[in-house]
């Protein structure tokens, strides 16, 4: 199967993410937030946490799951070998198997990608190929989860690491969503019955990149999920349903969307999930309109105004493009801002040459750099500092999990259980059917 386009085509030319950080380890020039990323993920496999690069200061809960030891094999063989083994157990597979490669993946993995997207792309490339016995996520847990919702009954979803999971969405967990619901009830009453207006106090609205069954509690509870790319549209479905939305896990894409729909800072209290009423007032919670969790990104949260002042002074006519899970004032300060497809399609639309800078993942930047050539691209943060957990997957580990379905054996299966499943999907429902006002 070739390389689909929502995606790439080609490895680039230029120098992976992965050879970066290794010449930067042995002395070379630039910097890195961690010189252990130049090992291999299995170094860390039995080290509690979520190992090197940007979630390296993020509390992992205590039940997250980890990876048991890579058999030898594959830990000791070489990036050629890795690359023959996972080229022959693909052919071996044929369309029994499909590999999606998240844009934030180390090149090495993504060069084998049959589909490379953001994760709801992803989720939806899954759900394109029913034919497949297996689907190969090398993303993070979430999105392996999402895709075994859409996927078909019988298909497998294999996430090649188990500690690839994601800060972000560890931020909001089940039981302190169900606690915060209980605290809004005895501040707003009833959070089931309709107002006389039909609106009800509160619509639970979570971020796709959340667990299985925090979408799952959203679907029971009148609410929806949306992405980078919809927040907005999703926004306003909530708005016309009810008086408030609860935002997880990510503050800043709620903040900045809720922002460019004119909702006030002052209409968005904080929900700190270890704070009675989440640190805020019930006056607030009352008057608020988007209810904020204290979650984010610790790839995004690097970028900074400073850091966009610098680009500009250094690089004048630059065009600043930035996630929306980066912080307000860098969204605020930048030209645009907008998801991994926006950020890629407003790159290769461009019919001049441009100077870019970008604030997202260093393995996409780099990537997008080494693919438009005619463009100068760099990343708004000059430390090498990729996301944690995206760095859990490796060809390693792909090789093993593709070798395994070829001997029979499914290693690494995500399951969402179905009492999970049903409302998570009725959550994805509204979304996929909530339209632009
Ligand atoms: S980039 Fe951020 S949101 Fe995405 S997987 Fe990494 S920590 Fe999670």
């Amino acid at each position: 199967m070739a390389a689909q386009q929502i995606t790439l085509q080609e490895r680039p030319s230029g120098a992976s993410v992965d050879e970066q950080i290794r010449l930067i380890a042995a002395g070379g020039a630039g910097d890195t937030c961690s010189s252990d990323l130049a090992d291999a993920p299995w170094s860390f496999d039995q080290v509690p946490g979520y190992g090197p690069g940007s979630s390296m200061g993020d509390v992992i809960p205590a039940g997250a799951p980890r990876q048991g030891e890579l058999p030898v094999r594959y830990r000791t063989a070489s990036d050629e070998e890795l690359t023959e083994r996972i080229v022959a157990a693909k052919q071996t597979l044929g369309d029994r198997v499909v590999i999606l490669g998240h844009f934030y993946q180390r090149d090495e993995v993504v060069q084998h990608a049959d589909y490379v997207g953001d994760s709801f792309q992803l989720a939806q490339a899954a759900k394109a190929h029913p034919e497949a016995e297996a689907i190969v996520f090398c993303g993070v847990h979430f999105m392996a989860e999402t895709a075994d919702l859409l996927s078909g009954p019988t298909q497998k979803v294999i996430l090649p690491n188990l500690a690839a999971g994601c800060s972000m969405a560890d931020m909001a967990d089940i039981d302190q969503v169900e606690d915060c619901w209980e605290q809004l009830a005895d501040v707003l009453g009833d959070l089931d019955t309709p107002d006389e207006d039909g609106l009800l106090p509160v619509i639970p609205v979570t971020y796709m990149n959340s667990s299985a069954a925090i979408k799952g509690f959203v679907g029971r509870h009148g609410g929806i999920v949306c992405t980078s790319s919809n927040a907005r549209t999703v926004l306003d479905w909530a708005f016309q349903r009810g008086r408030r939305v609860l935002f997880f896990p990510d503050q800043h894409l709620g903040r900045n969307t809720a922002k460019a729909m004119g909702v006030s800072l002052d209409q968005m209290p904080m929900w700190n999930p270890n704070r009675p009423l989440g640190g805020s007032s019930a006056e607030e919670i009352a008057e608020g309109r988007v209810i904020l969790w204290h979650g984010f990104c610790s790839v995004h949260r690097r970028f900074t105004v400073d850091q966009i002042d610098k680009a500009r002074a250094e690089h004048p006519g630059v065009r600043v493009i930035v996630h929306p899970e980066s912080p307000m004032a860098v969204v605020d300060a930048a030209d645009e801002s907008g998801s991994t497809d926006v950020i890629r399609r407003a790159i290769e639309g461009a019919t001049e040459p441009t100077t870019f800078a970008i604030g997202t993942e260093i393995n996409l930047v780099q990537r997008l750099a080494a693919q438009n050539p005619q463009h100068e691209i760099f990343c708004l943060d000059p430390v090498v500092c990729p996301c944690s957990t995206m760095y859990r997957i490796h060809p390693g580990y792909l090789a093993w999990v593709l070798e395994g379905l070829v001997d029979g054996t499914v290693q690494n299966q995500i399951e969402v259980p179905d009492a999970v499943a049903d409302p998570a999907r009725v959550a994805l429902e509204r979304m996929l059917e909530a339209k632009p006002s």
